[in-house]
């Protein structure tokens, strides 16, 4: 695909900006895709397209980085994820809200053409119904993740009304992935089960095994996002943010399928505060809508996902 300007992700250094930058890279070219962060960029992003140290709270720094590269589209993923950010909910504030209006308003103000900022099922709380939540449904998260995204799901539909910014989002499920570790989210466990089921034949989860939960393979995840950017702006109905489902599954259901690949695998309990947050989240997602406003589909069924991550972890 020809690029059409500068493309810049915030935040690129985390589970999803890793692969993200990548599959951009692929698709535009090395040279017009920015990867930004406030810590070191592993060699796979800074050996083959540019790298700046950038901090979404730092406004000067977001101006120099823009003025520099004047990017035609922005991927903001900057953020404290659930289970770190209740360790430190100012933080987690100022990072997920004060850092998406920066990032907001210097998009305003250099015309850039397309944001997109993902939001998560975090949004979701305990009156929310927990089995195939709608697109709207009582929203009361009760982490500050999912205060500040439900916050900031607001604020990018009201920069869309107001100023026109065409931004677009996505409510992740819990992301599995094998490039880069999980950055201490509440589904981290779907990710670090199969570590250590290479390494040592079992795990101890944090999580319940029948706490259910919705998950989606990078891949998908991956092109969801791409998807969504890619589609016709009049496509875009919902300018808060999708639902995206993924599948639903619990630790006892993923480890009897590790069982097919290592069969004397065993897997222990030891719920801590990040099974208090699991069980105010959905159980699964409908997401419809975004299946009939830009045609998402998902591909990565439990069976090919714990294949491929026992083939690649
Ligand atoms: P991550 O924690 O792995 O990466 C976030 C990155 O943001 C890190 O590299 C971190 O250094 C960077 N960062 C933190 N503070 C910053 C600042 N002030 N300025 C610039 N960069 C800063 O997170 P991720 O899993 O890659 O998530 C990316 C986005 O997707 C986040 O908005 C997250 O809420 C959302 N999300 C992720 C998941 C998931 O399962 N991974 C699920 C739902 C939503």
């Amino acid at each position: 695909m020809e690029s059409t300007g500068n493309v810049l992700i915030l935040g690129s250094n985390g589970q999803i900006g890793i692969e993200l930058i990548l599959k951009l890279r692929e698709m535009y070219g090395n040279d017009y895709v920015i990867a930004s962060d406030i810590k070191d960029a592993p060699d796979i992003i800074t050996d083959h397209g540019p790298f700046e140290f950038v901090d979404v709270l730092n406004k000067d720094s977001l101006d120099f980085i823009f003025k520099k590269y004047q990017p035609t589209q922005v991927y903001h993923l900057a953020a404290l994820l659930s289970a770190v950010g209740e360790q430190n909910p100012k933080l987690a504030w100022d990072i997920n809200i004060q850092g998406l209006l920066n990032v907001l308003d210097v998009c305003r103000r250099y015309d850039v053409q397309k944001v997109y900022w993902p939001s998560s099922i975090a949004v979701f709380g305990p009156n929310s119904p927990k089995v195939d939540t709608p697109q709207y449904c009582p929203m009361d998260p009760t982490t500050v993740y999912g205060i500040s995204k439900m916050t900031g799901e607001r604020l990018c539909e009201y920069y869309f009304l107001k100023y026109g910014l065409d931004i677009r989002s996505l409510r992740y499920p819990g992301i599995i992935s094998y490039k880069s570790m999980p950055g201490g989210g509440t589904t981290d466990y779907a990710v670090h089960i199969f570590h250590e089921a290479k390494k040592t034949g079992k795990y101890e989860s944090f999580i319940n095994g029948d706490t259910n939960l919705p998950m989606m393979y990078m891949d998908d995840a991956i092109r969801a996002t791409i998807e969504i950017m890619e589609a016709p702006a009049e496509n875009i109905k919902i300018r808060s943010s999708y639902n995206l489902a993924g599948i639903s599954f619990n630790p006892e259901d993923l480890a009897k399928e590790i069982r097919n690949h290592i069969p004397d695998f065993e897997i222990t309990y030891k719920p801590d505060s990040r099974q208090e947050i699991a069980a105010s989240w959905p159980e699964s997602i409908r997401d419809t809508r975004a299946t009939e406003d830009w045609g998402w589909e998902l591909r990565s069924d439990l069976k090919h996902i714990v294949a491929d991550m026992l083939k690649n972890v």
